[in-house]
């Protein structure tokens, strides 16, 4: 049932839907975006993000981060611009207004911890930016929270959860989920309005009407922290090229698990691949696969 709907995403679709850049580009042609999240005990989390994010090929990256862990990240992301969020022990507890105006896309909630005071920001986002959200790990805790909230909001939000954030948004188990994940998503995507990434060692992606993609690449390699962390980043660069929705989040899938099945064909294996090497995975990616 379905099947007609369904497209598999491969290296054809990934060649044929990423745009040319043009000679006369700037940064700001390839998207300014920012990525809220990150804790002192988490700092790697929004790290990788923005790091991954950049190396996908985003003009400009903007981390905004609990105070204490800004050194942490900039010492890792020399590329990015900073936003200073105050916070309790080590968490983001800020509810300063953020100027969402300001930015193409926004990727939110890896590392943030699950405390209440979060939950403003994501309400915030919610409420009030006009670009596309991707709420990620400990952000789609806070919107689960939120229903109304979510339902409410016309401009595009894209939540991509494993299937363990999947049941829990879901109220189901994981046995429950796994046993039919498509239509799972579809259930979340059509009743919130929203996009979906269901991750896992393939990866369904659902549209806001239901149009599903597959992506098969990735191994077992990326079983380890911050695997997720990396593709919400290279989800936030591919959101602001110039292509659909759901060319972005197939692209953006399809780059993040190719370039672990290359690395562990040719310098890896999957042992000791780290969610970090995936950033000089997708150089190989895209010189080789566009
Ligand atoms: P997270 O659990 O949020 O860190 O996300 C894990 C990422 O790694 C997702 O993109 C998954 O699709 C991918 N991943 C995890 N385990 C596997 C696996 N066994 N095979 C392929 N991809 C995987
Ligand atoms: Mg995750």
């Amino acid at each position: 049932a379905n099947g007609a709907k369904r497209q598999m995403w491969t290296e054809e679709e990934f060649k044929k839907s990423m745009p040319e850049r043009s000679r006369y580009s700037h940064k700001g042609s390839h998207g300014k975006g920012l990525a809220i999240g990150g804790s002192l005990e988490m700092p790697g989390s929004i790290a990788m993000t923005v790091s991954a994010a950049l190396r996908t090929g985003a003009g400009l990256v903007t981390a905004a981060t609990a105070k204490s862990a800004i050194p942490v990240v900039a010492s890792q992301c020399m590329e990015a611009t900073y936003l200073v969020l105050e916070e309790t022990d080590g968490f983001i507890s800020s509810d300063q207004p953020i100027s969402f105006a300001d930015y193409d896309a926004v990727v939110m909630g890896m590392g943030m911890g699950r405390h209440h005071a979060a939950q403003h920001l994501i309400r915030n986002a919610l409420e009030s930016a006009a670009c596309p959200l991707i709420v990620d790990a400990d952000g789609l805790y806070h919107l689960k929270a939120l229903p109304a909230l979510l339902k409410k909001r016309t401009a595009p939000v894209v939540v991509t959860p494993h299937p363990g954030e999947m049941a829990m948004l879901l109220d189901i188990s994981v046995p429950e989920l796994l046993q039919k994940p498509f239509a799972c998503a579809k259930m979340f995507a059509e009743e919130y309005g929203v996009y979906v990434v269901l991750k896992g060692p393939f990866t369904i992606i659902t549209s806001p009407h239901g149009q599903q993609t597959v992506t098969q690449t990735g191994n077992k390699g990326l079983a380890k922290g911050g695997s997720g962390d990396v593709l919400s980043g290279v989800i936030l660069a591919m959101m602001m090229q110039e292509q659909s929705i759901m060319e972005a989040l197939s692209n953006a899938s399809f780059v993040h698990g190719q370039a672990a099945d290359m690395l562990v064909a040719n310098t890896h294996s999957v042992y000791d691949l780290m969610a970090s090497d995936l950033l000089y995975g997708i150089p190989k990616v895209f010189r080789t696969c566009m």
